[in-house]
């Protein structure tokens, strides 16, 4: 066996992509991500080499200047980037979840409009759903928007946006009660607005404020921050698909995809906590053997193997049956709340190998266990993965007595 999680059935296209991210991962991100992020740096070179490697179109569909690949390609990738730096493939996801969604359910007008230039990462996408009192309850959002002739005002204020400050396109998700009337359910009266704005911080745009970074444990590198809108006024044409009410659903469709997407990064940084581990218990002797030699620590090995292994295969499992054409929310909610669980526990083990140097800034480890818990909350907690893969069990096993 060369390597954990390998993937059979690939083509040749999908073999030479992923050969090429994983040599860039080695040579550009593996070497300065623990520097970069101790200093909370945005890896720009990084990004600018994604770039040209196509990464950020690699889901868009070649008639709009991006590669067509599948979920499956895109996954394995983000797997690999992961491996070198969590941050960066954050960078990435909110990005391909917003061209995505444009993909999915925009109109022609908006595919035309941002398709092209999000494949060439001229224009880089956030999205938003998460307010500072919900994250899970969705259907609890506040912010809002009301109808004035051609255009809609928007007002209320929205949280942990991932690449708040960086991007210029940001699907932003508001209650819109307009043409829905008093009563309606409320995730039939959410709508998805494309919000285009400058980058960086402050007033980016009438009525729209990104206040600053907000100062995290790990994930550092990529810029995380709050939106507040306050009178912002946006086209009509800019409400995704061109018909309120459907947000909500739009939103959900964004976010399974990226459920595997969070499963694939789970994988990545698991792999890279593997690899440390396997490596430290070479080189580290006690009691006159390297401590690999000794079985507490061979057994640790095997367990975090295992789990790279098993939670591989799962978000494999996932993004295939996505392509396939096939409802994936099932398999979705389980590779990621596996993948995420695992990384916990296997960088947990790759702390622990390391003895008291784990605990040094000095050593990879230290990022990697800083960084593993964000998986554990992104696109839905674990308890939100438990309660989506409860209610699709008990439809597909209902009591027939
Ligand atoms: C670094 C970072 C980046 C993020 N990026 C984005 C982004 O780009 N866009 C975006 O919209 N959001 C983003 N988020 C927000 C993220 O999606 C939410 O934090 C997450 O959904 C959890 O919501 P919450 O923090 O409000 O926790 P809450 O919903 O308040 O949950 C608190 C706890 O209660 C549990 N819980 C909640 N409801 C139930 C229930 N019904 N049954 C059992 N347990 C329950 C949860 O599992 C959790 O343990 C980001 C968060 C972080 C930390």
């Amino acid at each position: 066996m060369a390597r954990l999680a390998q993937t059979h059935g690939l083509t040749d296209v999908q073999r030479e992509i992923l050969s090429t991210v994983r040599d860039f991962v080695d040579k550009e991100i593996i070497p300065v991500a623990t520097r970069l992020e101790h200093r909370d740096e945005y890896p720009q070179d990084i990004v600018d080499g994604l770039k040209e490697l196509g990464v950020f179109g690699l889901m868009i569909p070649e008639e709009y200047g991006g590669l067509g690949e599948s979920l499956l390609t895109y996954a394995l990738c983000v797997e690999e980037i992961a491996r070198g730096w969590m941050s960066v493939s954050g960078i990435i996801n909110t990005h391909f979840i917003v061209a995505y969604m444009l993909k999915q359910h925009g109109t022609q007008e908006q595919k035309d409009t941002f398709l092209p230039r999000m494949a060439a990462g001229e224009v880089r996408g956030a999205f938003s759903m998460s307010e500072p009192a919900l994250g899970s309850d969705v259907s609890a959002i506040t912010s809002k928007a009301v109808r004035d002739g051609d255009e809609y005002i928007l007002n209320g204020q929205k949280m942990w946006l991932t690449n708040g400050g960086t991007s210029t396109l940001v699907a932003v998700l508001v209650r819109s009660d307009e043409g829905h009337p008093e009563g309606t359910a409320p995730h039939k009266s959410m709508t998805t607005f494309l919000v285009e704005k400058e980058p960086g911080f402050g007033e980016v745009r009438p009525g729209l404020t990104i206040p600053g970074k907000i100062d995290k444990m790990g994930y550092k590198g990529v810029d995380t921050t709050e939106l507040i809108m306050d009178g912002l006024r946006i086209p009509a044409n800019r409400v995704l698909g061109g018909t309120t009410g459907r947000g909500f659903y739009q939103m959900m469709d964004g976010v399974e995809v990226g459920r595997v997407n969070v499963a694939a990064r789970g994988c990545g940084v698991a792999q890279r906590a593997f690899e440390l581990g396997v490596s430290y218990a070479q080189q580290r002797q006690t009691f006159g053997k390297p401590i690999a030699q000794h079985q507490a620590i061979q057994f640790k090995l095997a367990e975090m193997a295992t789990k790279v292994e098993a939670a591989h295969a799962m978000m494999v499992n996932a993004a295939r049956k996505k392509d396939s054409g096939e409802r994936n929310d099932l398999e979705a909610g389980m590779a990621k709340y596996l993948a995420s669980e695992y990384c916990k526990e296997v960088v947990e083990d790759a702390f622990r190998i390391h003895g008291g140097y784990g605990f040094s800034k000095e050593y990879e480890i230290e990022r990697l266990y800083r960084e593993a818990p964000m998986l554990l909350i992104g696109e839905g907690t674990a308890e939100i993965q438990k309660m989506i893969i409860g209610r699709r069990l008990l439809e597909e096993y209902r009591f027939q007595g």
